[in-house]
């Protein structure tokens, strides 16, 4: 292989760049994203970039003349429109064409649009961008009430951050608990109280049918049950779509996410798929997850840049991420989707404890607040798959580190 391409210039594409050169690939990398800029961590946009002065440099990953020195044209600004897999090329929007021997789609996804009238109206904020991330903090400047539709990761992130700069904020959220599609529920309650304790007014099992004009500008929502909640701005933060449309019109499998094998390939040996935008087979079993986290594109990145230098290797990490809403840092290891089993391990009321979620008496992943070494613990334990007993997990006097060998 001598000429690499990669398809969007975010977290995962970047780390594929940077990791072809660490592991010695001599040839052409070119990064093409539709972002303009150099790539940049999103992570920080609905935390400390919201409430400090924002900065653009903060955010990148590297300077520019990194990629210079690197050998890594970046050719930033313009969306690829078309791949041709015969001619393994891919075209930009003003026709530029790129050829190459492998391709790597890092698209990523984009905002999950709310689909009710008024949705589009000046003052309704969505965060995924640097840009999208600007403009909500100058919102929220001449502001004084914010209401947040989407009780999830980044919707409750932005309901601290517009807190600390002391605006009047409702969460609006069409289930019963906060982040229900990512934590157990001892762990949603305890979100939901922080936030009720901080003065959210918190708004579960309520969705939302439109967003109110004022003078032509959102000027808060209106509920399901019809409520009328007003605020000067509105978030929107109820999830992604993957970017897939591109692998679809070249005629890959896609399925909520490009469909890919456990060495990330798709069904075109040339073709390959890392982070937000894939969908990869959860080892040992028949199903397919996508993941959204820093985590899953930096790893999926170096696995694959790995066996494009020659160490065939799959992909087998353990997701983790990470949330900071107030005072608590949230960590999370492994899938705890599908849990039967929850046991606190320390005291939920000391604001630093983990929640173990076991199917039976298989661990499948740690939820931990304030516990740094629980979190660490946990990773251990899952990668290299040791029995930790329910008993042993609710054990504070049980050292973790013996079930790690
Ligand atoms: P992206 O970062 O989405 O990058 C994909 C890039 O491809 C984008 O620039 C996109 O515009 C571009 N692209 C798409 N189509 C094309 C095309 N046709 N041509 C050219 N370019 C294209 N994760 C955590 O683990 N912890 C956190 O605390 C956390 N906080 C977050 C906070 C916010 C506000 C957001 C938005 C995300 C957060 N995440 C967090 C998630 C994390 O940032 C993503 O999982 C990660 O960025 C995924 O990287 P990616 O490269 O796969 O996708």
């Amino acid at each position: 292989i001598d000429r690499i391409v990669i398809i969007g210039s975010g977290q995962a594409g970047f780390e594929a760049a940077v990791s072809l050169r660490s592991h010695g690939f001599a040839g052409s990398i070119t990064l093409v994203g539709d972002e303009p800029g150099v790539p940049y961590q999103r992570p920080p946009l609905s935390k400390a970039y919201l409430h400090c002065d924002p900065d653009r440099e903060s955010l990148a990953l590297r300077p520019a003349q990194y990629f210079d020195d690197h050998r890594i044209t970046l050719a930033c600004g313009k969306p690829v429109v078309r791949i041709d897999r015969d001619a393994q090329l891919v075209e930009l929007i003003d026709a530029t064409v790129i050829e190459y021997d492998h391709l790597i789609l890092a698209t990523g996804a984009r905002n999950r649009l709310l689909p009710v009238p008024g949705a589009d109206l000046p003052g309704v904020h969505y965060l995924r961008t640097a840009g999208e991330a600007e403009s909500l903090t100058s919102s929220m400047a001449s502001c004084s009430s914010l209401v947040v539709i989407g009780a999830g990761f980044i919707g409750l992130e932005v309901a601290a951050a517009a807190r600390k700069k002391g605006l009047d904020v409702t969460v609006v959220e069409a289930m019963d608990r906060p982040m229900a599609r990512a934590l157990s529920p001892v762990m949603s309650d305890y979100f939901s109280t922080a936030h009720t304790e901080h003065g959210v007014h918190m708004r579960l099992s309520t969705g939302v049918k439109t967003v109110v004009a004022v003078d032509g500008r959102a000027a808060g929502v209106t509920t399901a049950s019809g409520d009328v909640i007003r605020a000067d701005a509105v978030v929107v933060g109820i999830g992604v779509v993957p970017n897939i449309e591109l692998a679809a019109l070249a005629g890959l499998p896609v399925d909520n996410g490009v469909v890919v094998d456990e060495y990330l390939r798709t069904p075109d040996e040339n073709i390959s798929a890392i982070g937000d935008c894939a969908a990869y087979p959860i080892p040992g079993t028949a199903s397919l997850v996508r993941l959204e986290s820093v985590q899953n594109a930096v790893d999926q990145a170096r696995c694959l840049a790995a066996q494009l230098t020659g160490t065939s290797t799959n992909y087998l990490s353990v997701p983790w991420f990470w949330s900071e809403q107030y005072e608590s840092k949230l960590q999370m290891a492994g899938l705890t989707v599908g849990a039967d089993t929850h046991v606190v391990r320390g005291s939920v009321d000391s604001g630093a404890f983990s929640i173990f979620c076991f199917l039976g008496t298989r661990l499948l992943g740690v939820e931990s607040v304030n516990k740094p070494r629980d979190h660490m613990a946990a990773r251990k334990i899952l990668a290299c798959g040791m029995p930790l007993t329910p008993e042993q997990a609710a054990d504070t006097d049980f050292d973790l580190k013996l079930a790690i060998t």
